[in-house]
């Protein structure tokens, strides 16, 4: 075999199969999970060139979606942080909100004892988008896993 063939881009299976008509004229891949088949091609090259085409763009479109589901998950819990930051109160001089789970955990980001009071706003700014992507560690994208 020339060339390796990609997985299914419809199903993700691994292990597609070359196929030929009777005269082994005309040749194509299929996908024995969920029944996806290539172009009909003359020879067996061109039907996997066609297939791995398809799984190819496939491929890019899915990693281009987890970017942006990527992208859209830190927007929304930078968001999220720096609202629950700014909507904090005191209580006996100690900000409430740096007490609380996520405020524990921003304090930490930023390198202060949360049990003290007057955050800089500037270092909790800096800080959040790295809080943020923590989260996102916490659960690595499932292409990690593959492959
Ligand atoms: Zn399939």
């Amino acid at each position: 075999m020339t060339q390796e063939l990609l997985p299914c881009p419809f199903c993700g299976h691994l292990d597609p199969e070359m196929t030929d008509d009777a005269e082994s004229i005309k040749w194509w891949v299929r996908c024995l999970c969920c029944g996806a088949r290539g172009p009909r091609e003359e020879g067996e090259g061109n039907a996997i060139a066609a297939w791995n085409i398809r799984a190819d763009l496939a491929q890019v479109a899915a990693q281009a979606e987890v970017e942006r589901l990527r992208t859209l998950l830190v927007e929304e819990r930078t968001e999220n942080l720096w609202n629950a930051y700014n909507t904090g109160l005191t209580r006996d001089g100690v900000w409430t909100h740096m007490l609380m789970s996520d405020g524990e955990w921003l304090a930490d980001e930023c390198g202060f004892d949360c049990r003290e009071a007057n955050f800089p706003d500037d270092a909790i700014r800096e800080a959040i988008p790295r809080a943020a992507l923590r989260v996102l560690a916490v659960n690595p994208p499932k292409d990690q896993e593959t492959a």
